[in-house]
């Protein structure tokens, strides 16, 4: 059965939006996967230490995989496309491509390696922003209230840039 699936996409290294494409390409190549629609991509400030700026966005898929699976191949495409994952690595480091597990259907997941709804999401003006234009009025599986009432209620006042299409 597919399962409406959203995931973010970042990028502060190198060229941000061809890594953006690339990872859009790789995940539209995963079997039993296909992109339903994609967000517009913003110019965002970084929380965390001082970094380069990211180009992130949101993109809805449709996939028959699991949770953990989806996850293991999100990451494995991170790890192709150049990021470099060490223990020492401190959260927000900059990176070539970060891939997050957003939302999973309506479902809620608590294992190790993976929280869902993506656990800072409703912190997140970078990640709600695109989200309120592909899904505004879906519901928070967790908190039970929508998507853009979770973007009116953020603090998060982190400079969130909308990017020309051809910028
Ligand atoms: P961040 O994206 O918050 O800067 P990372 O991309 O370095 O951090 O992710 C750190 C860890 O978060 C990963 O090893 C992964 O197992 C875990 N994780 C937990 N929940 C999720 C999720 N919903 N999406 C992606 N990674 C997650
Ligand atoms: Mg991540």
């Amino acid at each position: 059965m597919f399962q409406r699936v959203f995931i973010g996409i970042g990028s502060n290294l190198g060229d941000r939006r061809d890594h953006y494409r690339r990872a859009i390409e790789q995940i539209a190549a995963l079997p039993k996967t296909r992109i339903v629609k994609m967000s517009s991509l913003y110019e965002t400030e970084p929380h965390g230490d001082p970094q380069p700026w990211y180009v992130n966005g949101v993109i809805e898929i449709e996939t028959e995989f699991t949770p953990l699976y989806l996850l293991q191949h999100l990451q494995t495409i991170e790890a192709t496309m150049g990021r470099k994952r060490k223990p020492s690595t401190k959260k927000w480091a900059a990176r070539t491509i970060d891939l997050d597990l957003l939302l999973f259907d309506n479902q809620t997941v608590d294992a190790p390696t993976l929280t869902v709804p993506h656990p800072e999401l409703q912190n997140r003006r970078f990640v709600l922003l695109p989200l309120s234009e592909l899904a505004p009025h879906l519901t928070h599986p967790r908190f039970g209230v929508t998507i853009v009432d979770l973007l009116a209620a953020v603090k998060d006042n982190k400079k969130v840039l909308l990017l020309p299409p051809n910028a």
